[in-house]
């Protein structure tokens, strides 16, 4: 009996997927190389974004087209809001909430792989788990052998009025430190490159919990600080050069130890996300965010003063709710007084369940395109500025794929800005000194430099 797997969204649900691929193989049964031959298929998603929505329901439609020639199972996990929690169930065979995943083979075997039903008929009733077991505990079936995702914490207790990761992912958890450096020493003892530590809200990790659990002494959930104190003293010690990264933090989470720590470990990479939302206070009182520009402008402050050569990212909104041009412009100066290296704009449209979705989304399409366009010309100059400055300088790069073009490779810097390099196949997995040939809006070209060695390939890359 075969299966696959498939995931719509963002990091977290790619790591999901992993979990949730590790338990159908735990079970016996083995990953097919193509949807059209699986006995079970899955889609692990996010359904707070329309595209992902739209997404699940031409799959889901396309599964159930093919139901009616060979028997099939079909699931969907990940992000779901209630009400489409409702609506899935009428579609697929399955639908369970993510932290239900150790009950998942117990489910396919009871509920079966159905036959085919002759059109007409009307199908078997689809089923949900009830009850949630240890979700952690789950060894990932990863889906790259030189990057990994290695999840920190679950939910999120901040309620961002634009947001409804609280309502489809519940409240905060944090999984144990333990469980986490031992998946971390893991990856880096099997040659692992980048190691991207996930959570929605990453630097509230353990808050309020103390000593929680402890044993001998050591607390299960340390400050975040501490924990990427740890994991760095992991990392620092491998046999080759490890990159770990964490995504997403909370301005008013972020504090200097956890800097201090990122300063303190060359394999804590020095990129720092930091979403900004909005560079006006009116509008960031409206999200529910919780900090002010000032407050976030210290932040940047010292993550420049401590980590000199850190790159920034950010997420921001434009046309929320009631956003002004005034305020937009606010947003707008913000932009160009950070000087981001990388920005991922949205344009808003409201979330169902999350508390904006009650309000009056009254700034036109037509205004938020604008604003949208606006803001990725600023990224565009700011980001180029900082890649011109570049070129000349050898910087190491991690060799993430091959291009589509014949003879070039996809890398990315430890800042996590893309480079196109020419070069071997037999590079992809390896950290390796790269010559920046030329700047890009928001990448950079590069050439191999003489001193790169093939040595340095890791020995889980083959
Ligand atoms: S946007 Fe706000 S509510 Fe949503 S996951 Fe991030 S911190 Fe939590």
């Amino acid at each position: 009996m075969t299966y696959r797997v498939i995931a719509l969204g963002c990091q977290m649900n790619i790591s999901d997927s992993e979990r949730v691929a590790s338990v159908l193989q735990g079970a016996g049964y083995r990953e097919a190389e193509r949807e059209e031959d699986a006995d079970i298929l899955g889609v692990v998603a996010c359904s707070v974004r329309q595209k992902a929505i739209d997404r699940i329901y031409s799959k889901i439609h396309e599964w159930n087209g093919w139901k009616a020639q060979r028997p099939l199972l079909t699931f969907v996990s990940g992000c779901i809001l209630p009400e489409d929690e409702r609506k899935f169930l009428r579609l697929f065979d399955l639908v369970f909430r993510i932290d239900d995943l150790p009950r998942l083979p117990e489910l396919v075997r009871t509920y079966g792989v159905p036959v085919p039903v002759p059109s007409g008929v009307e199908p078997q009733r689809s089923v949900t788990l009830q009850h949630a077991d240890d979700f952690w505990a789950i060894a990932p079936r990863y889906q790259s052998p030189h990057a990994a995702y290695v999840p920190i914490q679950n939910g999120c207790d901040k309620f961002c009025t634009f947001c409804a990761v609280p309502y489809t992912r519940g409240r905060e958890v944090s999984r144990p430190a333990a469980d986490i450096l031992g998946e971390v020493t893991r990856l880096v003892e099997n040659g692992y490159r980048t190691i991207t530590l996930l959570g929605q809200n990453v630097n509230s990790y353990g808050k309020g919990l103390g000593d929680a659990g402890s044993a001998a002494g050591t607390p299960a959930f340390p400050t975040f600080a501490e924990l990427l104190d740890e994991v760095g003293d992991v990392a620092d010690t491998a046999a080759h050069r490890v990159w770990v990264y964490f995504t997403s933090p909370h301005p008013s989470d972020m504090s200097g130890d956890v800097l201090d720590a990122i300063a303190a470990h060359p394999s804590l990479a020095k990129q720092v996300h930091l979403p900004l939302q909005s560079g006006d206070d009116r509008v960031l009182i409206r999200m529910n965010r919780n900090y002010r520009l000032e407050d976030y402008r210290k932040i940047v402050g010292d993550i420049r003063d401590r980590l000199p050569t850190a790159t920034l990212f950010t997420d921001l909104i434009v046309g929320f709710c009631g956003e002004t041009e005034e305020q937009f412009a606010a947003t707008r100066e913000a932009m160009e007084e950070f000087r981001y290296h990388m920005a991922f704009i949205a344009a808003y449209s409201p979330r169902p369940g999350a508390a904006g979705s009650r309000w009056d989304d009254d700034v036109p399409q037509s205004e938020k395109k604008r604003r949208l366009h606006v803001l990725s010309e600023v990224l565009q100059r700011t980001a180029l500025a900082h890649h011109e400055r570049q070129v000349g300088a050898t910087v190491d790069v991690f060799v993430e794929a091959e291009d589509r073009q014949p003879g070039l490779l996809l890398a990315r810097t430890e800042g996590r800005i893309p480079v196109r390099l020419a070069g071997d196949a037999a590079l992809v997995g390896s950290i390796v000194p790269a010559t920046v040939t030329a700047a890009r809006p928001l990448s950079l070209a590069a050439e191999l430099s003489a001193a790169h060695t093939l040595a340095a390939a890791p020995a889980a890359a083959g």
